[in-house]
């Protein structure tokens, strides 16, 4: 049977739930959305940063993840509401709910984005772009702000066409229609490419997603080792990943911390790295999935933002093979200025356990590092988290060893700042 697989991404999540609530609270009141209006974080601590615009503030100039300073600075009047993440953890719960309803199948994808398997529901819900359709209506109707909806038979293709026009449209991106709607988009724009890998490809004179989708691909494998295979594939609309549904309770396989010093020497970031890891680790294996692929971030004082990601060879659960990795990415990514925020995030999972292929020269007892895990969640499920720690951890009063409070997702709804068009 054909697959049919939906992505859903709410339009401006967090200034959209702000709205919506305003408006059910006082349905004669004004539209957030319709004004030069823009979620911002706590001003008088360090997350004081744009986390979603409206499409009047974008116009203004008005990028999401830059300090409120500079947002201010390019627009005086700018309407600023705060955060309230609770409310987001509600509407998203929402959300989530009406997704059920047409198929158990349903993949949160961060707080405001899901995958839905549609397959073998056209009995039920009608075509593929019915289906859509009604869903696309209800949230509107029942909840109150607009969603995006791509589909396609797979992944990949999906999130892809729901990145398309904005707010409230449903795209088809199937593989037939994948030169005419996704050749054409520059490279970055692609799932997985991120700024860096998108300046060495446009090095190569690789400027779209058709110019990466024609180049060899031992020459991009050569460069960008397995990231290039995935991204060659992604180019090329093949992704083999499946929807993998998860309990609702499930919160994300990532983590970050903004610190309450600024860090600046490579150690003590790594000591971070590290208690992120354990959190990101310990959450893998409760769920019992794999990372395909672990990134981290890094905001500097200035709250520019990068983030650098790998796919692994082996998929993985273990904690030292999450740090090394994060590790490893910090250093390729960090460029010395003060750090504010680092983050770590699984941000591709599987639930498919293949038997690891060792490479050569990897000598790495993982069998080992399997039983060092095992044992020490046991002691934390019975003790508590705090009941055996790292001696990394032991002179370092300024840091948690188990970062986890904050969750990737809850930090900024992850727009991206070309994504409202
Ligand atoms: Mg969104």
């Amino acid at each position: 049977m054909k697959k049919v697989i939906f992505h859903i991404d709410v339009n401006s999540a967090f200034l959209s739930w702000e709205a919506a609530n305003r408006l059910k609270e006082n349905p004669q009141g004004e539209d957030l959305r319709l004004l030069t209006a823009a979620v911002g974080g706590d001003q008088q601590k360090r997350h004081g940063i744009i986390l979603a615009k409206s499409i009047s503030a974008k116009k203004f100039g008005v990028r999401t993840g830059e300090s409120i300073l500079e947002a201010r600075k390019k627009c005086p009047h700018l309407l600023l509401v705060p955060a309230n993440y609770p409310l987001y953890r509600e509407y998203s719960q929402a959300f989530q709910k009406i997704l059920r309803e047409y198929t158990p199948d349903v993949e949160p994808f961060s707080i405001d984005e899901a995958f839905m398997d549609m397959t073998g529901t056209q009995l039920l819900f009608g075509e593929p772009l019915q289906a859509a359709e009604t869903i696309r209506r209800r949230m509107k109707k029942e909840l109150g702000f607009t969603v995006n909806i791509g589909i396609s038979s797979n992944k990949l293709l999906a999130k892809m066409a729901s990145d398309f026009e904005k707010p409230d449209k449903i795209h088809t991106l199937f593989p037939e229609e994948i030169q005419e709607k996704m050749w054409h988009l520059p490279v970055d724009q692609l799932f997985f490419v991120g700024r860096a890998t998108a300046g060495k490809l446009h090095q190569m004179g690789i400027e779209t997603i058709g110019d990466l989708a024609k180049t060899e691909k031992s020459l991009l494998k050569k460069l960008l080792k397995k990231q290039g295979e995935t991204i060659w594939n992604f180019a090329n609309g093949i992704d083999f990943s499946v929807v993998q549904s998860q309990p609702v309770s499930n919160k994300g396989y990532g983590n970050s911390t903004t610190m309450s010093f600024d860090v600046t020497d490579a150690d003590t970031a790594k000591t971070v790295l590290l208690a992120l890891s354990e959190t990101v680790g310990t959450r893998l294996r409760e769920h019992q999935v794999l990372a395909e692929a672990i990134s981290v971030e890094i905001k500097d004082t200035r709250l520019k933002s990068l983030s650098h990601q790998c796919t692994l060879d082996c998929p993985t659960d273990i904690t030292n093979e999450i740090y090394q990795t994060a590790g490893r990415l910090f250093e390729e990514a960090w460029n010395g200025s003060p750090i504010r925020l680092l983050g770590v995030s699984a941000i591709r999972v599987t639930s498919s356990r293949n038997s690891r292929q060792l490479g050569l020269f990897d000598t790495q007892d993982y069998e080992k590092w399997e039983k060092l895990d095992d044992a020490i969640d046991k002691i934390r499920g019975k003790y508590g988290k705090d009941s055996i720690q790292r001696a990394a951890f032991l002179n370092k009063k300024n840091i948690d060893h188990m970062y986890g409070k904050r969750l990737k997702f809850q930090f900024t709804d992850g727009e991206k700042e070309d994504s409202d068009k």
